[in-house]
């Protein structure tokens, strides 16, 4: 089953909120409580550690009343992934999240997945008639959903792959990632300087848009790139929609749509170079910051036409603002009371806990990874930024536990996560991007979120009533994430793909705006290729829209010699074993959506992942090079079987090993709900 999400038409959005809030609160049917705290990618080696050195006392008190052992996670061991698993209780080939990216088999396309969009639909180009829309694409039914049809009260908060939010008797579902910004993407940000050469200014590898500051004595005006103008956009797909090779005179309007596609949003900033100050005037709000202040959320509205208006917020962080100006600007979120779509079921919900709370981030990648990553913010504003993110996710979940409406209550935050793909580095003194000077300032972060987790674990713990079964856990582990894999080169190389001349490398705004890829190869010639985190798919005729390999034998043959393969590949620099272990499909994949699995899932060793460019069907030269992000710890594309997550209860488990579709089997058994034979889980306890 999957569900759609569209805006309320207008007029009636008011009312419908009215009625929501209006309606009376289900009956209490069940006296069992239970809590479900997720933090995503809490690895249970590092709790270990830090449980035996006292740092997270109240982990510990789990660990020691009732059970503290490693949680076995998904194939495809990436977020997205293995909290689908989590929410049906069955594997992926059940719920048809596989990977970040989807494809168009006729095309080998990528595209972001999790959600598919709907365009809005306008008359005369101009007045709106049909609502923008989205769809989930996490197939199965979860289990609070099917809690709920039996009476069971919840509160889903933030969890992964919630958005769009899903009706939930009962209950009431905040959404989290995929959740976009304003522009659609999974976080674009902005920054302005002065000391940015023209060279440098425009779209970044990971999402980010750099603009040029140009002073005329202490004014410079700019502008912040909003969504894409939906009216333009509709024209500009007629045009693309007519296919072949275009007119010269519509490949001259499209260059003009394009020119204007995107409703940008110009505002001033007043440098104070002495005081080494600034003051911003944008959409109305004026924003006076010091050099490394940060601004509080500013109303953002982008108006497309006199009827339709798109409203967002951002938070300014002013970088530096002495010699030069450094303007760093969150991604656009949503804000909680007028989101683009509704960002929670019932739609009042989330506008509710922004009054009786005070706003808080709606995006679903709610850290600034990509700017740190692109060394446009340091590691201090990025910690900074990470603790005002996990604490907003922490307020909203600790604000639902107080309101007691609820017998079910699951909430997560990704500090954790983001924390340890930035700040790996430091706990590796073998990382190519660890240094002594950098460790000793922020070699502590990752155990600093642990600890602020821990706190939300007592926190939680002191307000529910006795008897609630609290349970903490995490989708998967970390890996040091030393040097990058070219996967799809390395098909090149093997003969797999045809490829003639050479590949341009891709970024993120590829995949968002129609870039190129797969340049310059030759399907009819080509058996198999890589794109997402680690999956290969074959080339497989009446399946893609060029494919060679046959199903049957021809299939079986092609898995069976490239795994041998993968697991020969040997590092050039040092001969080390690059791959640690590969899945064949119907091996670890069954299930409804099994045509859409990866023939063959990588499972790198420690220390080895699949490069960006390989993410993105890219096959830039070389096998192997060294990671010099500071993007360097992760857990996607390795080796599932040696990344478990963490599992921690007050209750005692009935089993020696549990894995993560165990437990919505668990919570259905708990309330005494039948599991349905869909869940491939069984109950812990
Ligand atoms: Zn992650």
């Amino acid at each position: 089953m999957r569900f759609t999400k569209t805006r309320l038409a207008l007029p009636l959005a008011g009312l419908a909120l009215a009625l929501a809030c209006g309606s009376p609160e289900p009956p209490q049917k069940f006296t069992q409580k239970l809590v479900i705290l997720g933090f995503d990618g809490m690895d249970p080696r590092l709790v270990q550690r830090w449980m035996a050195e006292g740092r997270l006392p109240n982990m510990a008190r789990l660990a020691h009343e009732g059970t503290f052992m490693p949680l076995g996670t998904t194939p495809s061991p990436e977020s997205p992934t293995s909290w689908s698993s989590f929410a049906i209780g069955g594997n992926p080939g059940r719920h048809d999240v596989y990977d970040f990216l989807i494809r168009d088999k006729r095309t080998y396309m990528p595209d972001l997945g999790m959600v598919k969009r709907v365009a809005p639909k306008f008359l005369f180009n101009y007045i709106p008639v049909a609502m923008p829309e989205v769809e989930s694409l996490r197939g199965g039914t979860s289990f609070w959903v099917i809690a709920g049809r039996a009476g069971v009260r919840s509160r889903i908060l933030t969890v992964p792959v919630t958005f769009p939010a899903e009706d939930i008797p009962n209950g009431a579902m905040l959404s989290g990632l995929p959740l976009p910004d304003i522009k659609g993407t999974i976080g674009t940000f902005y920054y302005f300087a002065t000391d940015l050469s023209r060279y440098e200014e425009g779209n970044t590898e990971m999402g980010g848009i750099l603009k040029r500051l140009v002073f005329d004595g202490d004014t410079a005006t700019t502008e912040l790139v909003g969504p894409d103008n939906p009216i333009i956009k509709a024209e500009e797909d007629a045009i693309r929609a007519k296919g072949g090779k275009l007119s010269d005179a519509d490949q001259a309007q499209l260059a003009e749509l394009t020119a204007h596609l995107a409703v940008n949003l110009p505002f001033t900033i007043h440098w104070n170079r002495e005081a080494k100050s600034a003051r911003i005037d944008i959409d109305g709000t004026s924003v006076e910051m010091k050099e490394g202040e940060w601004s509080t959320w500013v109303p953002l509205t982008f108006r497309i036409n006199m009827l339709i208006k798109v409203r967002g917020m951002a938070q300014l962080y002013l970088i530096h603002a002495g010699q030069d100006l450094q303007l760093y600007v969150s991604p656009v979120n949503w804000r909680p009371d007028s989101p683009v779509l509704p960002i929670s079921a019932p739609a009042s919900f989330a506008p509710q806990i922004q009054k009786e709370l005070g706003t808080y981030r709606t995006l679903g990648w709610a850290e600034a990874t990509w700017p740190l990553n692109e060394d446009r913010i340091d590691e201090k504003a990025f910690m900074d930024d990470l603790f005002r993110a996990l604490d907003d996710r922490a307020r909203v979940i600790l604000h639902e536990v107080d309101s007691k409406k609820w017998d079910l209550l699951v909430g997560v935050l990704e500090s954790t996560d983001r924390v340890q793909h930035m700040f790996w580095r430091f706990l590796d003194p073998t990382h190519p991007m660890y240094n002594v000077a950098d460790a000793a300032k922020y070699g502590d972060s990752i155990q600093r979120v642990y600890e602020r987790c821990d706190r939300l674990v007592g926190d939680v713990l002191k307000r529910v009533d006795a008897g609630t079964t609290v349970i903490v856990l995490s989708d998967h582990g970390f890996h040091s994430f030393r040097q990058a894999v070219n996967l799809n080169t390395w098909l090149v190389d093997n003969g797999y793909i045809s490829r003639q001349g050479q590949a341009g490398s891709k970024n993120l705004n590829d995949l968002f705006s129609g870039g190129q890829f797969w340049e310059n190869v030759d399907w009819s010639k080509s058996k198999a290729y890589s794109l997402g985190l680690g999956q290969i798919y074959f080339n497989m005729a009446g399946r893609e829209g060029h494919g060679t390999v046959h199903a049957g034998p021809e299939y079986k043959e092609l898995q069976d010699e490239m795994a041998k393969k993968l697991l020969a590949m040997r590092d050039p620099n040092t001969g080390a074993q690059i791959v640690s272990a590969v899945y064949k499909r119907d091996d670890v994949f069954w299930g409804p959506y099994i045509a859409d699995a990866p023939d063959l899932q990588v499972g790198f060793a420690d220390g080895y992942r699949v490069s960006w460019q390989t993410s993105l069907g890219g096959s830039p030269a070389g096998l192997v090079y060294p990671n010099m992000r500071k993007w360097s710890g992760d857990h996607c594309s390795f080796d599932y079987k040696t990344e478990p997550g963490t599992i921690l209860s007050n209750h005692k488990f009935s089993v020696d090993a549990a894995q993560i579709i165990d437990l919505g089997p668990t919570v259905l058994k708990y309330f005494g709900v039948e599991v349905p034979k869909s869940m491939d889980g069984k109950p812990i306890f």
